[in-house]
């Protein structure tokens, strides 16, 4: 990084984002020494000791705790956790199981979707149980993950940096950004990533027990390469929905894995 661009606004920016840089003198030597640290999101998970028992899951996704959580990385080579404060609040927790299905299917898709970046969001706390908003997402198995983007054909993430806000974004029943039509959910590479994700979690004696998307999105999703697939396979996308739950899922996709 060279010292002509870094202007006052540049620097705002960095610091609003997860500790990249602190309040050190903007002058080379300096910044560039803080650039090699880690951020605070990534200190964190540095920081977090895992106690290398087997997670345990117990009752439901909507009445339930974990033990023994693992916490997901804030980051890898293809995905982010989408909301600092979500991600130092310790939200980030899931079982040992579905935390390698999540990484084992990032991994496979740096090949299968090169190039593309993913965003996963909410999952569970530390101990599971009660997560306000969520009515799940309490033993460990079930996560959020962020809806990708194309505009104009061509992936997007314009969206894709607001932390919490991502949740309130609406979109029309096609898929299409409220405030620009050409920004559309990439229905493909959800079914895609389901499928993938199915099957990595089936070689962790998981199997995704329920996916919750928008339901007007279901025909466009089906209509697609991997969403014909995505049909054959059973995997189960829920039938109907609340009109508010409906609503909250137009911008991410929910699942909920169960063990077999
Ligand atoms: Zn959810």
């Amino acid at each position: 990084m060279t010292k002509g661009i870094l202007t006052p606004v540049i620097i705002v920016l960095l610091l609003s984002s997860c500790g990249e840089l602190e309040s050190q003198q903007p002058n080379s030597s300096s910044l560039q020494s803080k650039e090699e640290q880690l951020s605070d999101c990534e200190q964190h998970y540095q920081n977090w000791e895992d106690n290398l028992l087997k997670s345990i899951v117990s009752g439901s996704v909507s009445d339930g705790s974990l033990t023994n959580g693992k916490m997901m990385p804030y980051s890898g080579s293809n995905f982010t956790y989408f909301d600092d404060d979500s991600y130092l609040a310790n939200r980030a927790f899931t079982s040992q199981e579905v935390k390698l299905s999540i990484l084992d299917t990032y991994k496979k898709m740096e090949a299968l979707a090169p190039h593309r970046q993913f965003y996963l969001m909410e999952l569970s706390n530390e101990k599971g149980g009660k997560i306000y908003p969520h009515r799940t997402h309490q033993n460990g198995l079930s996560v959020d993950f962020m809806m990708p983007m194309l505009k104009n054909n061509q992936p997007y993430y314009g969206l894709d940096t607001l932390g919490k806000n991502h949740y309130l974004l609406s979109f029309n029943e096609k898929g299409e950004y409220s405030e620009d039509k050409e920004v559309k959910v990439d229905f493909d590479l959800i079914a895609l990533h389901i499928l993938e994700l199915n099957k990595s979690a089936k070689e962790q004696d998981l199997r995704i027990s329920k996916v919750i998307i928008k339901i007007e999105y279901k025909d466009y999703l089906f209509k697609t390469p991997n969403g014909k697939k995505l049909k054959a396979s059973g995997i189960y996308i829920v039938k109907g929905l609340t009109p508010l739950i409906n609503h909250l899922h137009d911008d991410h996709y929910h699942i909920d894995f169960e063990e077999i």
